[in-house]
C-alpha cells in the first residue's frame, strides 16, 4: 500500500491512519441548494500536526475506494 507524507511536519502513514475531509460546498440557484458540479478535492488532516493539505493526485482514487467502502 502506498503511503502517505506529511508536507509540513514529514509524518508518513498508510492512508488509513490520516483523516479525510471533503469540501461540502453547496451552491444556491433560483432559491434552491444543488449540488456542486466539479470534482471536490479531499483533505488530509496529518495525525500528527493536524494540518490539512491536499491529496495528490496518484492517491486520489485510492483513497475514494478507501473512504466509500
Ligand atoms: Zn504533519
Amino acid at each position: 500500500m502506498k503511503k502517505i507524507t506529511c508536507p509540513y511536519c514529514g509524518y508518513t502513514s498508510e492512508p488509513k491512519d490520516f483523516l479525510y475531509i471533503y469540501e461540502s460546498v453547496l451552491y444556491l440557484r433560483n432559491h434552491e441548494v444543488v449540488p456542486e458540479e466539479r470534482e471536490r478535492p479531499v483533505l488530509i488532516i496529518c495525525p500528527r500536526c493536524k494540518k490539512g493539505f491536499f491529496l495528490e493526485s496518484p492517491y486520489q482514487k485510492l483513497l475514494e475506494k478507501l473512504y466509500s467502502s
